[in-house]
C-alpha cells in the first residue's frame, strides 16, 4: 500500500510537470502566433428580442496552431495574460474587428472583449480612439466588453478609465454577469449600457422550478432601472428564445442565432441587411 501510495505520488507530479511545461511551450508559441499569422477572428451575431433582427456581433479570437490545430480562447487567454502578451494580442484584435465592422452597414455594431491587464493601461483610452480614427469608424457603434475582475483592486483608476471611454463615445458591456466577484455596489457608479448575462444562467433555465429564471429576472429588473440593455447569453434552443424574452431580455447571442464566424460569412450574411 505505501509503495501504490508513492507511485501515485509520482504520476501526480509527473503530470504537473507535463502540465507546466505544455504551458511553458504554448507560451513560446503565442509570443510568435501574431506574426505568423496563426490567429484570427469570428463574429458571433447578436439579436434583439424586440426586432428579431441582428444588431450586432462580438469578436472572438481563434488561434489556428501549425501543429496542434485550433487552441480555445478559454485556454490560451489566461496563458497570454499570465505572459503579458495580452496587451498586443487584445490591441490587434481590436483593431481587426474594428475594420471590419467599418465594412458593415451602418446599424451594425461590434463588441470586443477586453481583458483587465489592457483595461488598466492608462493609454487604452487613445489605443481604442487611434484604431476608431484609423478606420472612420463611429465610437457609438463599438462596445467594449469588461469582466466584473476589473473592480478588483481599484485604486480609482478604474473609474477615471470609464470616463475616458464614455467620453470616447464608445459604448460599455458588464460581461459574464454574476459569475465573478459581484459586488453589485459598483453598479450604482459604472457607466455599463448593457449586462450580458453568462450562459451558466440562461442554460435549463426553462426547466420548471429552476431558480436561474428568477436570477435572470432579477438581473434585468437590476439593469432596467438602471437604463441598461441586457443580452442573454448562450441561447442554444429555439424555445428559449420566447423564454428570455418574456423575462424581459433585450438582445440575444447563442447557437440557436448563429456561431461565431469569419468575417467574410458575415458580410454575406448581412447582404440584405436594411432591404425590406
Ligand atoms: P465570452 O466572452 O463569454 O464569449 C462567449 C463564449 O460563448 C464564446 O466562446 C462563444 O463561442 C460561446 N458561445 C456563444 N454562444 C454559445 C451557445 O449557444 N452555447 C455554447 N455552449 N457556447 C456559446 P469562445 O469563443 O470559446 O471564447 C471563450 C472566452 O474566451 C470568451 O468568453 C472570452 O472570455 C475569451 N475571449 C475570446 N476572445 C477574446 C479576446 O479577443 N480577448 C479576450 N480578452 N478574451 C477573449
Ligand atoms: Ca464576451
Ligand atoms: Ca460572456
Ligand atoms: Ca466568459
Amino acid at each position: 500500500a505505501k509503495d501504490q501510495g508513492r507511485g501515485l505520488h509520482h504520476v501526480y507530479s509527473e503530470d504537473l510537470l507535463i502540465e507546466a511545461s505544455r504551458r511553458r511551450e504554448m507560451e513560446d508559441d503565442l509570443r510568435h502566433a501574431l506574426a505568423n499569422d496563426e490567429l484570427h477572428v469570428v463574429y458571433q451575431p447578436v439579436v434583439s428580442t424586440v426586432s428579431e433582427r441582428i444588431v450586432g456581433y462580438e469578436a472572438l479570437v481563434r488561434w489556428q496552431h501549425t501543429r496542434r490545430g485550433v487552441i480555445s480562447p478559454a485556454e490560451f487567454i489566461p496563458v497570454a495574460e499570465e505572459a503579458g502578451l495580452i496587451t498586443g494580442i487584445g490591441e490587434w484584435v481590436l483593431r481587426t474587428a474594428i475594420r471590419d465592422c467599418a465594412r458593415w452597414p451602418a446599424g451594425i455594431r461590434v463588441a470586443v472583449n477586453v481583458s483587465p491587464m489592457q483595461f488598466s493601461n492608462p493609454k487604452f483610452p487613445a489605443i481604442v480612439a487611434n484604431a476608431l480614427s484609423t478606420a472612420s469608424l463611429d465610437p457609438s457603434r463599438l462596445e467594449l466588453e469588461i469582466t466584473e475582475s476589473v473592480f478588483l483592486n481599484d485604486d480609482g483608476r478604474t473609474d477615471r478609465m470609464f470616463k475616458a471611454l464614455k467620453h470616447l463615445g464608445v459604448r460599455l458591456a458588464l460581461d459574464d454577469f454574476g459569475t465573478g466577484y459581484s459586488a453589485l455596489g459598483y453598479l450604482k457608479n459604472a457607466p455599463f449600457d448593457k449586462i450580458k448575462i453568462d450562459q451558466s444562467f440562461v442554460r435549463g433555465a426553462i426547466q420548471a422550478g429552476n431558480r436561474n429564471a428568477a436570477i435572470i429576472r432579477a438581473i434585468v429588473t437590476l439593469a432596467t432601472t438602471f437604463g441598461m440593455e441586457t443580452t442573454a447569453e448562450g441561447v442554444e434552443h429555439q424555445d428559449e428564445i420566447a423564454f428570455v424574452r418574456d423575462l424581459g431580455c433585450s438582445h440575444i447571442q447563442g447557437y440557436v442565432y448563429g456561431r461565431p464566424e469569419r468575417n467574410e460569412h458575415v458580410l454575406t450574411a448581412l447582404s440584405g441587411y436594411g432591404d425590406p
